[in-house]
């Protein structure tokens, strides 16, 4: 029997053991809602099969009313482990039984390991980003000056956190909604604390999208970081002012549509360097993978498996 392309939460509650009967059986999910874009299942099936590992991983289409129940069934259904992706991270941090540091810091969890009928919970967000620009710029986050829009977002905060821990030389947080980067700003200030300061400015501080302010920042920084929810579509407006692009600057969009972004098309007219979100999602995959099998994640298949998806 071909395994279906979703399965719904209802599947998982009524009939656990659907999931271990299929060849290779069904142990890994990718959980949202909605979740039929999602590419998870793409590379990590090619990473599984490269990998000769007896799994194959679906997507879980589950409304934020089951996530709970959901997530309390995965080990009851014989999974090993899930991703867990919009709109449930921040809750996937409440329900599982331990998560890492670094989940507890960003706030949130995308990665889930099942061990008996316990749940660790675990964030390759920040990490992925990380490995992506590493791979894409051939720099890393600590030597970078890095402005971040959309800070006060999920992925905003959890590329924050990895910026922080990463020491990088000045984090610039920008949110339309001031008061969350301003709380972030505060709650990642101790990170820098024991750092050589840049000039007189603060290591991290919190701005919002105000023309002046955002341009000026812009000016003195070495990479801009988009984790807003805008360039999804290619009707959206500009998320920054192409005025503000300047051919120095590196851009990352964490957005990966298929028709490009505003952003980067904006970037490469001025001679900027820009790559889209394509890589973080690989790079959070690989490591989600590492995590389940505390092995190598076969990288070069994964990559060839997203972008022919
Ligand atoms: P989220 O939690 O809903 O956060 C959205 C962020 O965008 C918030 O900071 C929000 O500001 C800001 N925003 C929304 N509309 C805006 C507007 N019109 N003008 C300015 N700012 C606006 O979403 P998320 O889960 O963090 O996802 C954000 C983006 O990251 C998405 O594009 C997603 O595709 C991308 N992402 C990519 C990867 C990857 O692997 N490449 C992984 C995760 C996420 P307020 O706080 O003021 O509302």
């Amino acid at each position: 029997m071909a395994i279906p392309d979703i399965f719904s939460a209802e599947d998982l509650l009524t009939t656990p053991a659907l999931f271990a009967s299929f060849e290779p059986p069904v142990r890994l999910a990718v959980i949202g809602d909605p979740i039929a874009h999602s590419r998870s299942p793409a590379f990590q099936n090619a990473a599984l099969d490269a990998c000769g590992i007896r799994a194959a991983y679906t997507r879980l289409h589950v409304p934020p009313s089951r996530f709970t129940e959901v997530l309390r069934a995965l080990p009851r259904a014989g999974f090993l482990g899930a991703n867990v992706t919009i709109p449930h991270k921040a809750s996937a941090l409440v329900g599982v039984d331990v998560a890492d540091a670094y989940a507890r810091a960003s706030g949130s969890v995308n990665t889930i390991v099942v061990s008996g009928d316990k749940l660790h919970g675990f964030n390759t967000d920040g990490p992925g980003i990380s490995r992506a620009i590493r791979e894409e710029f051939s720099c890393d986050l600590r030597d970078l000056r890095v402005v971040l829009l959309g800070a006060g977002g999920g992925a905003g905060r959890a590329i924050a956190v990895q910026c922080a821990m990463e020491k990088c030389a000045r984090l610039v947080l920008v949110n339309r909604t001031l008061e969350k980067a301003q709380l972030l700003a505060t709650e990642l200030a101790p990170y820098f604390l024991s750092e050589p300061t840049s000039g007189s400015l603060d290591r991290v501080c919190a701005i919002t999208f105000e023309d002046g302010d955002l341009r000026r920042e812009l000016e003195n920084a070495d990479i801009l970081i988009n984790a807003t929810s805008l360039g999804m579509n290619r009707s959206d407006g500009p998320v920054v002012p192409a005025s503000h692009l300047h051919s120095n600057l590196l851009v990352y969009d964490t957005v990966y549509t298929r028709g490009g972004s505003r952003l980067l098309d904006d970037a490469a007219a001025v001679g900027a360097r820009g790559a889209n979100g394509l890589g973080m999602l690989l790079h959070q995959g690989a490591l989600a993978f590492e995590i389940w099998f505390n092995r190598p994640a076969p990288l070069a298949v994964m990559r060839q498996a997203l972008l022919a998806h």
